[in-house]
């Protein structure tokens, strides 16, 4: 099997399957292109490794997909904590309709690319007064996820003489079944439980602000569109309780999202097409209640994680009782999800290639480490790869979410890795 079948079929106790996600990636002399570039000569324009890079066709055709399948109503958002560089936020800037925040730097990136303010949203626990100061001035929208959030926001309001824009993240009485991570149901740290909703709406009425609508996130990373249209319909059930007890018309709803992408051999990419056709059912029945409303799906990985490879090279080339490592210069330190430490409950290989020897067939058994000193650091364990020596550049794909920022860079004080949008 040569390695471009191989590309992504890790090793292993599961069976070997080509990886959905990489049939997009081609490659020329045995050398990886990313974008039309190929890998060797990227590495020498952007001066060293290990670097992040992210392409912009993939983003475009990402989006094109998303808009093909979802309903014309639907309002897309960007959730820039999947992957906040700078120049990335600004491509995006021109190809979704929002974008989701979590933090005044986040906010900084989101209002330096141009969008209005009108179409960002705060969301994330434990806004303190000064984040809340900065995002009533900007004039974005501030999704408040509990009563003394609420109460802070208004004497921030009062303050600044400025009226702050709300919305109600809530914790819904139910969870996306089988995500990744889940963010909704149960007891949270996010949002107001839905119960307590009625009564802080009736609050809202008293206080200085302005009343928008509502925020429902309930999971992420899940590639079952029947379980995800079970819970946007019972998302737009709950909204639709609720509509009766809102102090103003509701102009702002977010459905969440929580679509995963695959990113191991047996993961099935979600049918994005299910999700659509289902949510054209869904949502008239919420615009007849909400006719301001248009509803917002709000997504991270779906739309960078597939669009993003790390890059490091091969440092050293070990044998040790029979078994090769090869040492690079990346690992978990730049890209701890692909380490397998980012809340996976087992540890499973990222797709990896020697982005150098795609034209070579895989023969040999090795192990991807970086330089730290800990066993953690693992970006692949006993995959079945071409055989690689000191210099040979090795690709870790679907890295374009949780990758640089969602690591611990400053861990054994290592140089940070680069980041290229191509
Ligand atoms: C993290 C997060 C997202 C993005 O999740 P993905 O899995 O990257 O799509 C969206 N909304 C909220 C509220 C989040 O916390």
């Amino acid at each position: 099997m040569s390695q471009a079948e191989m590309i992504a079929a890790s090793e292993g106790q599961e069976a070997e399957a080509r990886h959905p996600a990489l049939s997009s990636y081609a490659a020329r002399d045995g050398c990886l292109l990313i974008g039309e570039t190929p890998v060797t000569q990227l590495a020498e324009r952007i001066g060293r490794t290990p670097f992040y890079a992210y392409d912009r066709v993939k983003l475009d055709t990402r989006i094109a997909l998303l808009r093909k399948h979802l309903p014309m109503t639907i309002a897309l958002h960007y959730a820039v904590k999947a992957n906040p560089m700078p120049a990335v936020v600004q491509h995006l800037r021109g190809l979704v309709d929002g974008f989701d925040i979590a933090s005044p730097l986040e906010m900084q990136v989101a209002l330096d690319s141009g969008m209005s303010p009108r179409h960002i949203s705060f969301a994330g626990p434990g806004k303190q007064p000064w984040e809340l100061r900065q995002a009533v001035a900007a004039g974005v929208l501030v999704e408040v996820e509990s009563e003394t959030e609420v109460s802070r926001l208004a004497e921030v309001g009062e303050a600044l003489g400025i009226r702050p824009r709300v919305a109600i993240r809530i914790n819904p009485d139910f969870q996306l079944k089988a995500s990744g991570m889940r963010m909704g149901g149960g007891a949270q740290q996010f949002g107001v439980d839905a119960e307590r909703v009625p009564q802080l709406l009736g609050e809202l009425r008293g206080l200085d602000l302005s009343f928008e609508g509502f925020h429902v996130f309930a999971g992420s990373q899940n590639l079952h569109a029947e379980l995800i249209v079970e819970t946007q319909e019972k998302t737009v059930e709950l909204l639709l309780r609720l509509a009766q007890h809102c102090p103003a018309e509701v102009t702002h709803v977010n459905l969440g999202g929580g679509f995963g992408i695959p990113y191991f051999p047996n993961d099935k990419p979600l049918e994005l097409a299910r999700v659509g056709e289902a949510l054209a059912e869904l949502l008239p029945r919420l615009t007849a209640e909400m006719p301001k409303a248009r509803p917002i799906i709000e997504l991270g990985r779906f739309i960078v994680g597939e669009a993003g490879v790390y890059i490091c090279r091969v440092i050293d080339r070990k044998v040790s009782r029979g078994e090769v490592f090869l040492v690079t210069d990346g690992g978990l330190h730049h890209h701890l999800a692909a380490s397998g430490n980012f809340g996976q409950r087992i540890r499973r290989n990222y797709p990896v290639a020697v982005a150098t020897k795609m034209d070579v067939p895989s023969e040999e058994t090795a192990s991807v480490v970086g330089p730290l000193c800990t066993p953690l650091d693992l970006l692949a364990d006993k995959m079945t790869l071409p055989r690689a020596e000191v210099g040979d550049l090795i690709a870790v794909f679907q890295s374009g979410a949780y990758g640089l920022t969602a690591s611990p860079t400053a861990f054994l004080s290592h140089p940070q890795p680069a980041e290229a949008l191509v």
